[in-house]
């Protein structure tokens, strides 16, 4: 077997689009960009197809007109009909994404120590690739255990399903995926709140968007969809010029600031919690809450009216260093209004080493404001499809019938039991990785997709993955912030290569085509989990796995959803979807009619069946069950001192308009927009500092006081004594000055809070 450098095997494919006469294809064994310009010219007939745009990894996504000539995609539209259908830069860029020349293109094995800055890999087959996994895993398997195996998904989030189905077949209740740090506190709050079953808690966790003339007052809080969800900025912006008043709450001056904000609460980063209570607080004093709803269905709501009295305006502007006339024109603003109120979260929200209470003390304000389930207000869906997460289904995943046989194995149960004991899909909490490998809880681990540098503190799960004895990572690309501690790296489809999961939007199912045939040796998820299940030793259970395993495994979603529609159906309506209809009318407060207990009873699923303002669920654990506000573990009321020497607070986790994470760095289009590491600082904290726009400055914190060096922009958008930076620079990675603070109920990291330094490098 020929040995390569990570240079030269990252190069040469498989002829696809043999034959064309122009760039684009094989040269000099590079995989490279087609020649746009040429092939656009070029009197070769066109060919249409129609996609989706997975470039932020949000559901839903932006759909694609795609056009291609001599095999090659050359231009890309926006699809008309699909009901989202933006395109930004990121999605645009998909095309340089797809013809990157550093593509990993075949399977390859280390011949290097694990850690080495030269994993020296080696191509191999996927039979042997195949045959090695087996084999470890099945060791493993018989040795210690099916559950010492972790199967994780990063991004893309698509495969989440079939990696279920893959981990629960073989044995290993332990399955997690990079919501670990995104968005899942959020969901675990709602359930906190109104009962552990998913769907109403997935429905009623981030708070939908303001209905126009039906909304009265929208609370955007932590979210700023202009740069993290463009394809839903227009939609927040329906209910602007119809009556809704916005409140946005954020610590920076973003476009969705601009554009929406009726108040710009600009709060000190961590104070969220406090916030949300002085909300709770006015409007119990003001008399301006839904007082039905709540002696019907709220429990604990005395001795939440009890502790939040402390929250007055005044003590609360302080904690949140906000201005006491605009704290209390939002105040006024909500126990003013005509109709109901949306509370728009966001994944980022909880990123607090407080996260589920603070967030909890937000998503109340919904019921205290009889906006639970209204019309204009916070909804859960009418008669859900069935889907879970991302479109698979409970039976496919295996979630239903072998999960529960498996759960007391989950790893994470003895670290974070509340996030463990409400889980119903079988995702457990990834943040305590170093912790699980330590004690020999986990010895080996397939990712797709997997990033080491999404963790604070990215060294020990750099380290944790180096002392596994054995790690398989799918990928697109190589990246050596986490693929130098794997064993084995093998190459993942693209979204255009690859036609699972399946679509919905609503109540109306898409079926994605693949545009192209993978590049070179790579193989859609769907596909690899199913390969590597057959190999396993499961041949029913994945359909033999093969080319045909990812529609196989969508003809099996269809079945099992059990609608009415087939793979067929879906194939023959391409681009169109197909509608499911409702059998009845869309219900609201469905609270009332008996429809979200599996009883079939009135109320809620949360223990006491009623919306818990104390969750009966952290009391079980020993957690205080009101939602308590807390100072960030390092700030500079709880840790004064230490403040002296770090006078800035961190504030990372949030996007920026051109990448997703630290993805899509290797695009041309989107690099030039931001070639490298930037941190913002507002301007009198930069000429404090003696510092200019452009400078070279190092960022330390007290868990690194070597710190990492960015590139300094001026700017007004942060607040003054709050540094703002992106995180996903292999380089400047922001995560290695944040502590592992984890939030006690989620695990959550904290990377919204913490106290670091800026000067010049
Ligand atoms: S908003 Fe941009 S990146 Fe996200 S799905 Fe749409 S086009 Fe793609």
């Amino acid at each position: 077997m020929a040995k390569i450098s990570r240079r030269t095997f990252l190069k040469g494919m498989a002829a696809t689009g043999a034959g064309v006469a122009i760039a684009g294809k094989m040269t000099g064994g590079q995989y490279i960009y087609p020649d746009y310009e040429a092939l656009a010219a070029s009197t070769a007939p066109e060919e249409i197809k129609y996609t989706h745009c997975v470039m932020c990894n949000h559901g839903p996504k932006c759909g694609m007109k795609l056009i291609l000539k001599e095999g090659k995609i050359f231009r890309v539209e926006k699809r008309e009909g699909y009901p989202n259908n933006l395109l930004c830069a990121k999605g645009i860029s998909a095309l340089q994404e797809i013809y990157d020349p550093d593509r990993l293109l075949y399977p390859h094995k280390r011949t290097t120590p694990k850690g080495s800055d030269d994993p020296k890999w080696e191509r191999i087959t996927w039979d042997e690739a195949l045959k090695t996994i087996a084999e470890k895993f099945n060791q493993i398997k018989k040795d210690y255990g099916a559950e010492k195996v972790l199967f994780m998904t990063g991004d893309p989030k698509e495969p989440r399903s079939a990696l279920q189905r893959l981990a629960f077949t073989f044995g290993s209740p332990n399955m997690g995926t990079e919501s670990s740090t995104c968005y899942k506190a959020t969901e675990l709050s709602a359930k906190l709140t109104y009962g552990p079953e998913w769907y109403t808690a997935s429905s009623l966790a981030m708070g939908g968007g303001p209905s126009p003339g039906k909304t009265s007052v929208a609370l955007i809080w932590a979210n700023n969809p202009a740069w993290s969800a463009p394809f839903s900025f227009n939609g927040m912006r329906n209910g602007k010029g119809s009556g809704t008043k916005y409140i946005v709450i954020d610590p920076r001056v973003t476009p969705t600031v601009e554009a929406l904000a009726d108040v710009h609460l600009q709060l000190r980063p961590g104070t969220d919690g406090a916030l949300a209570l002085c909300f709770g607080n006015y409007l119990i004093e003001h008399d301006a809450y839904d007082k039905e709803f709540v002696e019907k269905w709220a429990h604990g709501f005395e001795e939440y009216k009890e502790y939040v009295k402390e929250f007055t305006i005044e003590k609360t502007a302080e904690i949140c260093d906000l201005p006491i006339d605009r704290l209390t024109e939002a105040c006024e603003i909500l126990a003013n209004r005509t109709g109901p109120i949306v509370v728009k979260g966001s994944a980022a929200a909880p990123h607090h080493s407080n996260a589920v209470n603070d967030y909890r003390a937000r998503i109340l304000l919904i019921p205290l404001t009889g906006s639970l389930d209204v019309p204009g207000g916070s909804t859960i869906g009418s008669e859900p499809l069935g889907l879970d997460e991302w479109a698979g289904t409970f039976e496919f995943a295996r979630s239903g019938d072998l999960l529960p046989k498996l759960d007391h194995l989950r790893v994470d149960r003895e670290y974070f039991p509340v996030w463990a004991d409400t889980d119903q899909q079988g995702s457990v909490q990834l943040n305590a990785i170093p912790e699980y490998v330590k004690t020999g809880a986990i010895k080996a681990c397939l990712m797709l997709g997997g990033n080491a540098m999404m963790w604070p503190q990215s060294q020990e799960y750099q380290k944790a993955f180096q002392d596994m004895e054995f790690v398989v990572a799918a990928d697109m690309h190589i990246r050596p912030w986490t693929h130098n501690y794997v064993d084995m790296i093998l190459p993942a489809a693209v979204s255009f290569e690859r036609i699972a999961p399946l679509t919905a939007f609503g109540r109306n199912l898409f079926l994605k085509e693949a545009v192209v045939e993978p590049a070179g040796e790579a193989r859609p998820d769907y596909r690899i989990c199913c390969d590597i299940g057959v190999a396993l030793g499961y041949e029913e259970e994945f359909w033999g796995g093969g080319k045909d395993a990812e529609e196989n495994c969508l003809r099996e979603v269809l079945l099992t959803l059990d609608v009415g529609v087939t793979y067929d159906d879906l194939k023959a309506a391409v681009p169109n979807p197909i509608a499911v209809p409702m059998k009845g009318e869309a219900q609201f407060k469905k609270y009332e009619l008996g429809i979200l207990r599996p009883d079939g009873k009135p109320g809620f699923t949360s223990p006491t069946g009623k919306v818990e303002f104390t969750s009966e669920i952290l009391r079980k654990y020993g957690f205080d069950p009101l939602p308590v506000y807390k100072e960030p573990l390092n700030s500079p009321v709880s840790t004064p001192d230490l403040y002296k020497e770090f006078p800035l607070i961190m504030n990372s986790g949030n996007r920026v308009p051109i990448y997703t994470h630290s993805k899509e760095r290797e695009i041309p289009w989107l690099n030039s927009i931001m070639p490298e590491a930037i941190i913002r600082l507002c301007k009198k904290d930069a000429e404090d500092r003696g510092l200019a726009e452009g400078d070279m400055v190092r960022i330390t914190s007290p868990v690194n006081k070597e710190g990492i060096v960015a590139k300094l922009e001026v700017t007004n958008i942060v607040k003054p004594g709050v540094i703002d930076m992106f995180h996903g620079w292999s380089k400047a990675n922001i995560n290695l000055l944040i502590a592992r603070d984890f939030d006690k109920i989620s695990g959550f990291p904290p990377f919204k809070e913490g106290l670091c330094q800026v000067e010049k490098a």
